[in-house]
């Protein structure tokens, strides 16, 4: 019996694969009889070269039964596997389900058993290098570029490649893998050769947003860290600013935990009830699928700021600038919002920031992420986080900014110029007020009108502060 031996392109060269699994499964050629290697690799090296695809190939009426989707989508993930036994065993399934002699839904069959395997690493692979990608701001001769090194278990990084373009389109960016480098220069997405960690390191300000927000969010009476090791395997922890704070913040967290047990011993049980519920509660957060707007967003925008403030400003959704950075109120409209409370004479650190909707909602046009108003509906569903950050936060006054945040509060539309300055209460009885949104002062042409309305921002924000102090 001949010997067929394919050689590939790349060891991610699903097309190739695709190719001549057909043609040979069209040939009746039986699994055993093929060699499958990737152009390049040492075994390839040693083998006979490439044999020419059977003929039958050439023969459009000649066609196999159809082969399940599942099937397929199984054999398009595991072909990502770094097992150089992925081409045969796929093969072999096809020819199996092809035949007929197995069904997909025979989960005891060996090779489904062990292609099902593999495929969950390399979705786990896909999954892990979005989230652990951190990208470094360098500068070469066209500006800044944003650089990330990166290192998968699996041949995922072209496969991710859509992934970054589509979240981080109007940025020029790098990732460096070491047999794989994808470059994009805000319109075409490259390929070089891999690269080194030492070509992507960099202290820039992008590092500083990390570990400041890391920082922020660890909770010291939540330290596991075989849980940690296993969400953030050591191996990524060198291209991750924040985990260059994790030992410190480890070995303080004894010390911290313990100083949390003695204060609450003295103090207050809903202090630490509060600390401990808000981590949970924004853990769960993190992998939030309530809603659609979950799919095309970064993440997650939670809120922040002391869990014991009296004033709760909440607005509408996270933007683009805070969807990337997973913050509030960070973008334009945050710096709108930061120049009246300056100006209202409020310390930003003393309050508790969120919005009515914790996934940002856009449309894309070209590059630009175009922000798109929530509808009542997703007000709605995403208002069980913003009532369970109240009950744990339980502030004395909340500033609506908007009608997103006061239909998310009030439970029904609330009109913003006929209710400004007016004492309004949730249906739940906390005092509540109500004034313009930010971006709604960066909307408005004319200068007067900007200025005036700035005001109004400016006077609501004292009031209401005044009266989470002092009493409405
Ligand atoms: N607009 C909002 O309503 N919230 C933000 O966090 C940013 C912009």
């Amino acid at each position: 019996m001949t010997q067929h031996v394919i050689v590939l392109d790349a060891p991610d060269d699903g097309d190739g694969w695709r190719r001549a699994a057909r043609a040979l499964w069209l040939a009746g050629v039986r699994p055993a009889d093929v060699t499958w290697s990737v152009a390049g690799d040492m075994a390839t090296l040693f083998a006979s070269t490439a044999t020419p695809l059977p003929p039958a190939a050439a023969e459009p009426g000649l066609r196999r039964p159809a082969v399940p989707r599942e099937c397929l989508l199984l054999i398009n993930t595991v072909l990502l596997h770094r097992d150089p036994e992925r081409f045969a065993l796929a093969y072999q399934l096809l020819i199996e389900i092809g035949d007929g002699r197995t069904s997909m839904g025979d989960r005891v069959h060996p090779v489904i058993a062990r292609l099902t395997l593999l495929a969950q690493a390399v979705r786990r692979d896909i999954h892990k290098m979005r989230a652990f990608v951190r990208f470094r701001e360098l500068t070469d001769a066209d500006g800044p570029r944003f650089v990330a090194w990166f290192e998968p278990d699996h041949h995922i990084v072209r496969r991710n490649a859509a992934f970054f373009v589509d979240r981080f389109s109007s940025m020029r960016w790098s990732i460096l893998t070491p047999d794989l480098s994808i470059h994009w220069d805000g319109e075409r997405l490259t390929e070089g050769p891999g690269g080194s960690r030492g070509a992507a390191a960099g202290d820039d300000p992008i590092e500083d947003v990390w570990k400041r927000y890391y920082a922020s969010i660890f909770n010291p009476s939540r330290v596991k860290i075989g849980a940690m090791m296993k969400e953030m395997p050591r191996k990524y922890w060198h291209n991750m600013p924040e985990t260059a704070l994790i030992p410190g913040l480890i070995a303080a967290a004894q010390n911290r935990s313990a100083g949390m047990i003695a204060t609450a011993q003295a103090a207050p049980r809903t202090a630490l009830v509060g600390e401990g519920a808000w981590a949970a509660l924004h853990a769960e957060a993190m992998d939030c699928k309530r809603c659609h707007l979950c799919g095309p967003a970064t993440q997650t925008v939670f809120g922040e700021g002391p869990l014991d403030a009296p004033l709760m400003i909440v607005g509408e959704q996270p933007g683009d600038q805070e969807d990337l950075a997973g913050r509030p109120f960070i973008g334009p409209a945050g710096a709108v919002l930061d120049d009246a409370l300056r100006s209202a004479s409020i310390d930003r650190a003393a309050l508790y920031m969120t919005n009515a909707v914790k996934h940002f909602k856009f449309a894309r046009r070209g590059k630009i992420r175009l922000h798109q108003s929530p509808t009542a509906g997703e007000i709605d569903v995403c208002r069980w986080w913003i009532d369970q950050e109240r009950q744990i936060i339980r502030p004395a006054m909340l500033m609506a900014l908007g009608a997103s945040a006061a239909r998310s509060l009030m439970g029904r539309a609330v009109a913003i110029e006929a209710n400004r300055g007016v004492s309004l209460q949730t249906p739940d009885g906390t005092p509540l007020r109500v004034t313009w949104h930010p971006s709604s002062i960066l909307r408005l042409r004319d200068d007067a009108a900007r200025t005036q309305r700035f005001d109004e921002l400016v006077a609501d924000l004292q009031s209401a502060a005044a009266a989470a102090t002092h009493g409405d």
